[in-house]
């Protein structure tokens, strides 16, 4: 099997060539920093129109460099929702019009289900397996029983992580996005200096809370600002470490809840957050206490990009899912909600 993934759901227009034994033949992710980097967030009008723009061509090279015509293609599969729905629909429009002009099988993919099967396409895992997705926009456990057999177990109820190390770097004056400016200050900081909050740490249950954090962050560097007139580095530094110390803290410690109550057999990551070392070694460190292994996919997978969406097509593709030319761009598709019903007229 040959696979095109199309991705547009977000700020990434994405397009890769996959087969059914898990080769990346190419993986193509065009971003929009640049554009959406004066308004201090994604704005999506702006973002739906560069995906219209660029999908041809990205589409157009994940082809040429996975050496592939349509006509080599067994289907092509393209993010259907959850997202931005100006994006989305563009992704979805562009993928219409492939199989229109080729007769190839269309999937339509829950962007969520195309990150919580990247390890499998990484590492050929076997099912269950525990997901923690945390990202910029998404922070949640999922426990993975098959292609299409996710059951959330539990998740943020405010921000997710991503988003709050994003807004703490923007306020402490650090580059965007925050994550990789937070980790970097925070090397050189004292975690322990500040005392933050762990928010639903002790309490039962697998769902998280960031909020609180980031506003006990925030307001430690406003004391600061207001007793000496500003931030020297060693406050910066001070903060961030303890600020990522708290995530890492809060992450692990529902992880470990999570294969307590769940067991599995591995633990994988997904999403930008997962980048980070400190959050990792500890994800590591619990995974193993509970006798699991411990997954983290290559950088470029855990973000956004095509070929977990080739992939997750794939996958779909062989327990029978196809879609037609009724295939709808959804802004909201829970992962746990059994796929095909709202997907149009599809089987
Ligand atoms: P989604 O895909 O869920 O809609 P997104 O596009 O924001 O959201 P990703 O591209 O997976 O998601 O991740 C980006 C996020 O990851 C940003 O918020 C960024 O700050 C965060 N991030 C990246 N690297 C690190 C790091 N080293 N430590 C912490 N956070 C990080
Ligand atoms: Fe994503």
């Amino acid at each position: 099997l040959v696979f095109l993934g199309i991705e547009s759901s977000c700020d990434d227009t994405a397009a890769a060539v996959v087969t059914g034994d898990g080769r990346i033949l190419s993986s193509v992710v065009a971003g929009q920093n640049s554009l959406h980097a004066d308004f201090g967030g994604v704005v999506p009008e702006i973002a739906a129109r560069a995906h219209a723009e660029r999908l041809d061509g990205v589409v157009e090279q994940a082809l040429a460099e996975a050496g592939k015509d349509l006509s080599d293609l067994d289907g092509v599969a393209v993010t259907a929702g959850p997202g931005l729905i100006g994006g989305v629909m563009a992704g979805v429009m562009m993928a219409k019009g492939l199989v229109a002009g080729t007769g190839l099988p269309l999937v339509g993919v829950n962007h969520l289900a195309g990150h919580a099967l990247t390890p499998r396409l990484t590492d050929g895992i076997g099912f269950p397996y525990v997901m923690l997705l945390v990202s910029g926009g998404h922070c949640q456990f999922l426990r993975v029983e098959g292609p299409e057999d996710f059951t959330r177990l539990g998740g943020t109820i405010d921000d997710a992580p991503g988003e709050a190390f994003d807004k703490l770097a923007r306020l402490l004056g650090l580059p965007q996005p925050g994550g990789p400016s937070v980790e970097a200050e925070a090397a050189e900081g004292d975690a322990s200096r500040f005392d933050l909050p762990r928010p639903l740490l002790d309490r039962p249950g697998f769902d998280m809370s960031f909020s609180g954090l980031k506003t006990a962050a925030l307001r430690q560097r406003d004391e600061l600002v207001a007793a000496q007139g500003g931030l020297y580095q060693r406050d910066r530094a001070d903060l961030c470490a303890g600020f990522q110390a708290a995530v890492s803290d809060l992450l692990a410690g529902k992880a470990a809840r999570v294969l307590k109550a769940s067991p599995a057999p591995v633990l994988a990551v997904a999403g930008g957050v997962a980048a980070n070392r400190t959050i990792r070694a500890a994800l590591e460190k619990v995974s193993n206490d509970a006798g699991a292994r411990f997954l983290a996919p290559p950088l470029a997978l855990c973000t956004d990009n095509g070929a977990m969406i080739a992939w997750a097509g794939i996958e779909r593709f062989r327990q029978g899912a196809a879609d037609d030319l009724s295939l709808a761009a959804r802004p909201r598709w829970p992962l746990d909600q059994r796929a095909a019903p709202m997907l149009g007229a599809g089987k």
